[in-house]
């Protein structure tokens, strides 16, 4: 197989008030410009359908579920997750958590899967913010768990933003490890734990961080032996992000990407990406920049897997 499976739903852009701030068009930008570039057609895409209400409570509070299915915020909800809950944002936040959740199941099948929506790491048990309204990851991690699908998983937030609701909901939950790497003077003003947490001064640029995350890594997946990997891959560290503070370049990012999903895969592990922030007034330059990550994961689909794997030799 030449390309990874590919998560994706129409309803992931659905319209919001004329100048909102959150670039709700950047889904449909993204899937256009992957179908373009050809690693995306009827062959290799995946339509999720919408989480279950109790699908949902696996990470959220009932009430907040209900609230958000009935299109019910108090003012005070909807003023911390910054969108307006119409129903077809309803719709939407459902389809990209199911879609995080058949990414999850594709990449047990296929080794590396990509939903083009999901990483609403912002989202708490009670209630959304930042954008986001259910804690696709979060979800997708307990369900998998509960299924018995896999025994350990690891949550790998390479997001700009500190992955707060996901350290909140999964705190105490030792199957699941937190991983967030953010810059630290950056929403949200008060962080939570991770399992581990690595906080990068405003400014950094492709080569520290790089030199991080190559020092993280292969420890990382050594000491937590996850059975499945969430990788939230946005791009909001780009030196030109609204919202971010850091410096990384296109090519940064694209590093950043492949040396993640190459040192998973040279470890065994499955990996579900999630496409995360990303805020720049320009749609094409910045679907651009989440692109950059479904051309990674084309050209490690294309070359042979490596034989030296954890699951390739067991008992090595
Ligand atoms: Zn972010």
């Amino acid at each position: 197989m030449g390309r990874p499976p590919i998560v994706q739903h129409p309803l992931y852009s659905v319209p919001l008030p004329a100048g909102h701030r959150f670039p709700m068009g950047k889904f449909a930008a993204l899937a256009a410009l992957i179908e373009a570039r050809g690693l995306l057609d009827r062959r290799n895409r995946h339509v999720p359908g919408p989480a279950e209400p109790e699908v949902l409570a696996l990470a959220h509070a009932p009430a907040w579920v209900e609230a958000v299915l009935a299109g019910q915020l108090a003012p005070a909800a909807e003023r911390r997750l910054g969108l307006p809950v119409t129903p077809p944002l309803a719709a939407r936040a459902r389809a990209a958590t199911g879609g995080t959740i058949l990414a999850a199941r594709l990449a047990l099948e296929h080794g590396l899967a990509c939903n083009t929506a999901g990483g609403s790491h912002h989202a708490f048990r009670e209630g959304g913010a930042g954008f986001c309204v259910f804690n696709d990851v979060a979800v997708a991690s307990l369900l998998l768990i509960a299924e018995g699908r896999v025994g350990r998983v690891l949550v790998l937030d390479l997001d700009v933003h500190q992955g707060d609701g996901t350290a909140a909901i999964l705190a105490g939950e030792p199957r699941i490890t937190t991983v967030s790497v953010h810059c630290r003077c950056n929403y949200p003003a008060r962080k939570q734990a991770s399992s581990l947490d690595v906080a990068l001064d405003p400014g950094t640029g492709d080569r520290p961080y790089l030199e991080l995350l190559a020092g993280l890594l292969p420890g990382l997946l050594r000491r937590t032996a996850p059975d499945l990997v969430f990788y939230n891959a946005g791009v909001d560290p780009h030196r030109a992000d609204r919202l971010g503070r850091l410096a990384l370049t296109d090519r940064g990012l694209a590093e950043r990407d492949r040396l993640v999903l190459e040192t998973c895969r040279a470890a065994g592990v499955p990996v579900a990406t999630v496409i995360g922030g990303g805020y720049d007034e320009d749609l094409a330059a910045l679907a651009g920049r989440h692109a950059l990550l479904f051309e990674v994961a084309a050209d490690l689909t294309r070359r042979p897997r490596s034989t030296g794997s954890r699951r390739s030799c067991p008992g090595s």
